[in-house]
């Protein structure tokens, strides 16, 4: 029984034919090719579907499989579906938020934690006396201007290691946009302080013809 998380390794495969490879046959179901991001690492998780049925991905920490609810039984074939709209937004937003760190880190500013979700995408880094959006945002144009690659690979001792060119390196499971001119309107829109914290407010969307 193993299940291979093919979102990790194709950001942009949405759509794709496999089988339940585990299931209680009621409650909760595995396919074998999983398309699925689940939510965790600040980033959501997909709207996906099996067959007409839509489900709620997530990890089954115990276990270690993504899993969805519904009653499928082992070794039914199913078609797999994410809303690939949905898919890029997210994938851009988390890169994005790669990136953010990336041009605060350049800075000497100390990463504490980040939120990649629509609408309210943040990075936070332990507070800065003087801290304002500009500078960051020109790290960030310059990036995107190069057109970095965005790759993932395992390190020796097996975590997967996310990079952006040679700019940035963070351990990471979630999808990632092909490189960073994939990326669109990719904005700092608020340097603040915030509960001893200052945060960077930004948004991000996919570039229109994402990479095939
Ligand atoms: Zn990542």
């Amino acid at each position: 029984m193993v299940q291979h998380n093919v979102y990790l390794d194709d950001t942009y495969l949405t759509e794709l034919d496999t089988e339940i490879v585990a299931s209680d046959g009621l409650t909760w179901a595995a396919v074998r090719d999983n398309i699925f991001h689940p939510q965790g690492g600040g980033q959501p998780a997909d709207r996906a579907w099996l067959g007409d049925q839509e489900v709620h991905p997530v990890k089954d920490h115990a276990g270690g499989l993504v899993v969805v609810e519904g009653a499928f039984a082992v070794g039914r074939p199913v078609r797999a579906r994410v809303d690939r709209d949905l898919r890029l937004l997210h994938a851009a937003l988390h890169t994005a938020g790669h990136l953010v760190e990336a041009a605060g880190r350049a800075q000497g500013w100390t990463m504490a934690a980040g939120n990649h979700f629509p609408g309210q995408a943040r990075v936070e880094f332990d507070f800065v006396e003087t801290a304002g959006a500009r500078s960051l945002q020109e790290f960030v144009d310059r990036a995107i201007a190069d057109d970095l690659k965005v790759a993932a690979e395992l390190s020796d001792d097996g975590h997967r290691i996310v990079r952006l060119g040679d700019l940035h390196a963070a351990p990471c499971g979630g999808t990632h946009v092909g490189s960073l001119g994939d990326l669109a309107s990719v904005r700092v829109t608020a340097v603040k302080a915030r509960k001893g914290r200052t945060r960077v407010s930004y948004t991000a969307t996919h570039a229109p013809s994402g990479t095939a």
